[in-house]
């Protein structure tokens, strides 16, 4: 196991890179700490393989390093780093029993005859794969396929990480659940690294404690599912996580606050102060659908909208509002009377959040 040090790194597939967009990784320093269980996530095309291939050292990187334990491994390959990775689609040899093709990593690295058979049997039991052992590998389905290929990323407890790029792609849905909860069991299990690479916030909440959320070859925020939730530092991780998205309205400034086509809404002091010596016109503000807060009647700070549309998701629904043009999303538990036509929200100060040049800035008294 290993602590893994990206260290000012950046990754251009282009030989000669003219600006940051022919970037797939921008420059970056992040650390992933020995024996978590992170996820990275992201939408397609935001980098996440591409970090994944530099970890493992399928791929080496234009720029920076990347370090185990504090040594550079850049010149090593991932055999010599150690590192266990399982991809979308099984990497298995067909012609080999579930058995060997489990066995393989172990006996690759001369482990004796004994301990491969105690932790193919761990491996087999924990993945459900007893029953089909002595099975050739080209005769499975393609979900025992792709768990055969994870139990041989699984394997070995001996190495640095292991990193699971969308590994559950190819696998039928309810089957899914199982597994991830079968990865987060061999991770308290054995405390190992992990990295699990997913587009599917929920698949990233189920399995991390951490998430690296990722976005135009930047980690843009490193926290918590609930960090994320409730504090995203960048407006795409409001709205990226989330089911709907955050709500963001741009704002202007005014005395005692931010205003929008004239309605004026007020800041904490400390954020008041902190706007007053910045120059940029980049302003919003952004407030989650499950923090805005719905009335029938008129209340104190409340803005007048036209109820648009309402969702009912069973156990919540969602409403859709119309604030002097804007559309606004509100989440309104069962028991929560739903206004017709017409509603008032306001804001919750301490859920109020200011994004300035899309970065959440805070006030001193947090
Ligand atoms: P993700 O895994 O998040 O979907 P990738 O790491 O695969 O993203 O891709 C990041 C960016 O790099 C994308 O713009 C993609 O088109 C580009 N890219 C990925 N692989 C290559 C490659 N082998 N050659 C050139 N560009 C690539
Ligand atoms: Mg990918």
């Amino acid at each position: 196991m290993a602590e893994i040090h990206l260290k000012t790194l950046a990754h251009s597939y282009s030989a000669n890179p003219q600006s940051d967009t022919e970037y797939a990784i921008r420059e970056m320093d992040h650390v992933w700490d020995q024996g978590g269980a992170y996820a990275l996530l992201g939408p397609s095309g935001c980098g996440k393989s591409t970090l994944l291939n530099i970890i493992s050292g399928l791929l080496s990187p234009s720029e920076g390093e990347v370090l185990f334990d504090g040594q550079r491994v850049n010149e090593l390959s991932p055999a010599e780093r150690n590192i266990a990775q399982v991809f979308q689609f099984p990497v298995i040899y067909d012609s080999m029993t579930v058995f060997d093709n489990l066995a393989f990593p172990l006996r690759n690295m001369k482990v004796r005859e004994s301990k491969v058979q105690k932790k193919v049997l761990e491996i087999a039991e924990i993945l459900e794969l007893q029953d089909v052992l002595k099975n050739k590998a080209k005769n499975l389905t393609a979900d025992e396929k792709q768990k055969v290929s994870m139990g041989r990323g699984l394997v070995r407890d001996d190495v640095s990480a292991i990193l699971f790029d969308e590994p559950l792609t190819v696998i039928d849905p309810h089957l899914k659940w199982k597994l991830r909860r079968k990865l987060k069991q061999i991770h308290e299990q054995f405390n190992l690294t992990m990295v699990y690479v997913t587009h599917d916030q929920l698949e990233a909440a189920t399995f991390a404690d951490k998430i690296a959320l990722m976005y135009g070859g930047q980690i843009v925020q490193f926290g918590t599912p609930r960090e994320l939730f409730e504090k995203p530092n960048h407006t795409f991780v409001g709205y990226f996580i989330g089911s709907p998205g955050m709500n963001f309205i741009e704002v202007k400034r005014s005395e005692s606050g931010v205003e929008f086509d004239g309605l004026k809404v007020s800041l904490d002091e400390g954020l008041q102060d902190f706007l007053e010596q910045i120059p940029s016109s980049n302003l919003k503000i952004g407030i989650r659908p499950e923090f805005v807060h719905v009335s029938v009647e008129s209340i104190t700070g409340s803005y007048e909208c036209a109820v648009t549309h309402v969702e009912d998701l069973g156990t919540y629904k969602i409403v859709t509002l119309d604030l002097k043009g804007r559309s606004l999303k509100a989440r309104l538990d069962e028991d929560q009377q739903v206004p017709e036509h017409k509603a008032y929200v306001s804001f919750p100060k301490q859920w109020l959040k200011l994004y300035v040049d899309e970065y959440l800035v805070e006030g001193d008294s947090e």
